[in-house]
């Protein structure tokens, strides 16, 4: 078997597509499937884990996107960070629309992704957000920040009692997910972010991630910042 790596956006819509289609992959995360602030991650675990291939999966209709777009045709401001880590990107002479901005968003993430892996496989797909059954009824928007790793997305939803479709998922550290961190909860309307242990992580990390998260969001009115540990749900309860 092939080892994988997906880069995913955060979007919410996407969980079950995920752990269904790759599921034994080591999965990353963030606004957009955004390669440039996580490269080195990325490196890093390549060498690791001896990954074999790479895919990368942007998506029509995405959030983030949105964002860019408000930003740079319609004026929105945005916080430094996101500027740098993701808008900056995206050069305003080279889209009109929305969707144009989408498709060049995926060739933006699959030429960085052969830029540095030349000798790996690299793929990815546009994904069409239109052909994801999502529920029609709005439930509220939460956040699920994780470590990369595998996609075990519906035994933890399932021990927070959340729905896959109202959980933006963030698989990185906050130090390298911040900008995403709070476009979730700043742009998206995720007012509760969890910070997940998982099976062989450090607990003292994730109360580390929390606590930059909080710091960095202490501005913002009404976020509430978890902690959950996997470590003590019962495999049963999945
Ligand atoms: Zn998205």
């Amino acid at each position: 078997m092939v080892n994988s790596l997906v880069l995913r956006c955060m979007d919410r819509r996407f969980n079950n597509m995920v752990e269904s289609e790759y599921g034994d992959a080591i999965v990353l995360g963030n606004a957009g499937a955004n390669v440039y602030p996580l490269q080195d991650r990325i490196r890093d675990i390549v060498r690791e884990e001896g990954i074999e291939k790479i895919i990368a999966l942007p998506h029509t209709d995405c959030g983030a996107m949105g964002k860019v777009y408000s930003v740079l045709k319609g004026g929105s401001s945005a916080d430094d960070d996101l500027m740098e880590e993701l808008v900056s990107h995206y050069p305003p002479s080279k889209f009109s629309t929305r969707q144009e901005l989408e498709k060049m968003n995926y060739e933006i993430q699959l030429a960085r992704l052969k830029e540095l892996f030349p000798d790996m496989k690299a793929s990815g797909r546009l994904f069409d957000t239109g052909s994801i059954d999502a529920p029609k009824e709005e439930l509220e928007h939460k956040l699920v920040v994780m470590k990369p790793g595998k996609p075990d997305y519906s035994r933890v939803f399932a021990s927070l009692r959340l729905n896959p479709f109202q959980c933006y998922v963030v698989q990185a550290e906050t130090e390298i997910a911040m900008a995403d961190i709070k476009l979730a909860v700043k742009e998206l309307g995720a007012k509760t972010v969890y910070f997940v242990t998982m099976d062989g992580d450090n607990p003292r990390d994730t109360k580390q991630e929390a606590d930059r998260a909080a710091l960095a969001l202490s501005g913002v009115e009404g976020v509430e910042i978890r902690m959950h540990d996997m470590r003590r749900v019962r495999k049963s309860l999945a």
